[in-house]
């Protein structure tokens, strides 16, 4: 506990901090859910008490609750959605509209009462809409009690029953979760295929099971010496059929659980105090990559801390379930037959998620290339040195995903609702590739040093809120002191892409070498030139971007900064202080960061010249 106490004393000072800045504000909820699960029928009863504070400056008359499970039902926005669009996930495909009765997924309310008086809702699809009795005016509480009841899908996305290796309950998305409510009004988004944007809040939750199920949560276990399971080390001597399992999640935007009664427990307890809890089926087949997976994920979270900051929580959970990978609070489901590298990769990626998602808690649906892209990029990074690869640029992968959507013709701008893109493909790639792109060449842009410590500094102003694009932007404006809100519109807003050529090398004088560059393309970038001479020397010419009003630190150490490029020109004429015959070669961005779509047009070598002089 010692470690959550400490990260409350620093919310409170950010805050306060936030208040003193900026107009920052955000609602906060305090849930205390009593579940029955029968595990026959895969029907699930429950109660919920929802504390809920405005901290806006403005007056709510309404709410609104997700009903994420309604959306695994033939015929909703989500089957639709998988049965008309091109490149449907294949885990969805039409499975949907071919549910059962008893196999579909449902979440019903039926009753709700605001500080005892009841109130008129109507469940529209995967949201319960509900006018208010009495408005919260700002700064007010309301106390939300309701009734509820569900049916848990078969397993087809995210969450579910009797996933396809046999984990019997992945239980994400499965309460009616009050929508947030931002400085952007009400995001009561249906559940159509992307879905993140909660209320920061505390969650007590009292779960009834078969006592022969194990149990993994988001929170700590409240009763472990009743309950065993690996939780405690003493035997425990179960009375009745069920178990009644009471978890507490501080300052989460979610809660998320699985259960099984093949599960085997492990714990491990990680050098920064942290205690890791391994959920796997009792499989032979992968049994050992679950036993190696553990200090794996000890390394993986020891590198986040150094590189991002400190895990607040004092437990995280690795659970097999769900359908591939999804990162949940203080937890991830993962699939586990797998080969040892892919698990250790998915794990690298959805532990990575517990900072870029839940703690900078972004609105994925509208920002997706933020919790995506930034958790690929660190994720590559400590899959680099923990698998011990040690490769110069760990992101050549996001690269190439994204060279091949921005030459597809069907990128969409990193802007559009996770939803609305034509085509899953180009989702992923804006989302993931494109999006740790952003990063990796933003450490192009400022110098990798500005950038590790903008993520140092984008941790500790915006963890346990929902930071912005421009929130980031701005960190990195802060910490480098240069000007890059163009690199945050024009990459995230528009499809422009890079090129910049080498047009001409031509002899100046008996002394000196004239370059001539050309920028094909609508997007702007500082330039990084690199010249290698006949005599071995090596020269790196920073050619920096107007707009920018600044100059990179130096990268090298014979580093030459030439005169500032301003955008509207096409072409800028460089002068290099040797003769042209004493250049062996001369080219853009060795570093390969800047993520030009054509580097054909990027190298100039004197060997190329002459043999195309003899032709
Ligand atoms: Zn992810």
């Amino acid at each position: 506990m010692k470690k959550l106490l400490l990260s409350i004393a620093l919310i409170a000072t950010s805050w306060a901090g936030a208040q003193n800045n900026t107009s920052y504000w955000q609602q906060h909820v305090d849930y205390k859910m009593e579940v029955d699960m029968n595990v026959e029928n895969f029907q699930y009863t429950g109660t919920q008490e929802l504390v809920y504070t405005n901290n806006s400056p403005d007056t709510l008359d309404r709410v609104f609750y997700h009903l994420y499970f309604n959306a695994f039902q033939p015929g909703s926005e989500m089957d639709v959605r998988s049965l008309t669009i091109k490149d449907p996930d294949r885990r969805v495909g039409d499975r949907i509209s071919k549910l059962s009765e008893a196999e579909q997924g449902y979440l019903r309310v039926s009753s709700l009462y605001q500080n005892g008086n009841d109130l008129s809702f109507e469940e529209v699809g995967t949201v319960l809409e509900v006018e208010l009795d009495q408005p919260i005016l700002p700064g007010e509480k309301a106390t939300f009690n309701m009734e509820f009841e569900g049916q848990v899908p078969e397993q087809i996305r995210r969450s579910g029953r009797n996933s396809s290796e046999g984990v019997a309950l992945s239980m994400s998305q499965w309460f009616p979760k009050m929508a947030e409510y931002d400085f952007e009004g009400w995001h009561a988004a249906p559940y159509i295929g992307r879905e993140f944007h909660g209320v920061w809040g505390d969650f007590d939750v009292k779960l009834s099971i078969d006592k022969d199920y194990t149990v993994a949560a988001s929170g700590y276990l409240q009763n472990p010496d009743e309950i065993g399971h690996g939780y405690t080390d003493e035997e425990v001597e179960a009375e009745g059929d069920t178990h009644t399992w009471h978890f507490l999640a501080p300052e989460v935007h979610d809660f998320t659980w699985a259960a099984d009664p093949e599960y085997i427990h492990d714990k491990r307890i990680a050098a920064d105090g942290t205690v890791l809890h391994f959920f796997y089926k009792n499989n032979d087949e992968i049994k050992e990559n679950w036993k190696n997976l553990q200090e794996k994920t000890e390394d993986l979270l020891l590198f986040f801390n150094e590189n991002i900051g400190p895990y607040p929580w004092d437990q995280y959970s690795l659970v097999q379930g769900g359908d591939g990978g999804m990162e949940y609070a203080m937890l991830t489901l993962i699939t586990g037959e797998r080969n040892f590298g892919s698990l250790v990769g998915v794990t690298a990626h959805e532990l990575a998620h517990a900072w870029f998602q839940h703690l900078m808690a972004t609105n994925e649906s509208k920002h997706e290339w933020m919790d995506e892209g930034f958790t690929s990029y660190i994720s590559s990074a400590a899959m680099n040195q923990v698998m011990e690869t040690y490769a110069d640029n760990p992101h050549t992968g996001s690269y190439r995903g994204y060279m091949q959507l921005a030459n597809s013709g069907a990128e969409q701008p990193q802007t559009t609702q996770a939803d609305r893109y034509d085509l899953n493909a180009a989702y992923g790639a804006a989302a993931y590739s494109k999006g740790a792109v952003f990063i990796a060449q933003l450490g192009y842009i400022i110098g990798k040093d500005n950038l590790d410590k903008t993520l140092k500094r984008y941790y500790d102003e915006w963890k346990f809120k929902h930071p912005t694009p421009n929130d980031f932007i701005r960190i990195a404006e802060k910490v480098s002191g240069a000007e890059l809100d163009w690199y945050l519109n024009d990459w995230t807003r528009t499809t422009a892409t890079i090129d910049y050529g080498i047009k001409e090398v031509t002899k100046a004088d008996e002394n000196s070498t004239k370059v001539t560059l050309e920028r094909h393309k609508l997007m702007p970038m500082p330039i990084d030139v690199t010249v290698r001479y006949t005599n071995g020397e090596e020269e790196m010419i920073y050619i920096p971007l107007q707009m920018m009003r600044w100059e990179k630190p130096a990268e090298h150490e014979n580093w030459t900064v030439a005169d500032d490029w301003a955008w509207a020109y096409p072409t800028y004429e460089l002068k290099i202080e040797k003769p042209l015959s004493e250049i062996e070669s001369i080219e853009i961005d060795e570093s390969q960061l800047m993520a030009d779509v054509n580097r054909d047009n990027n190298l100039y070598t004197a060997e190329e010249t002459s043999a195309e002089a003899g032709q």
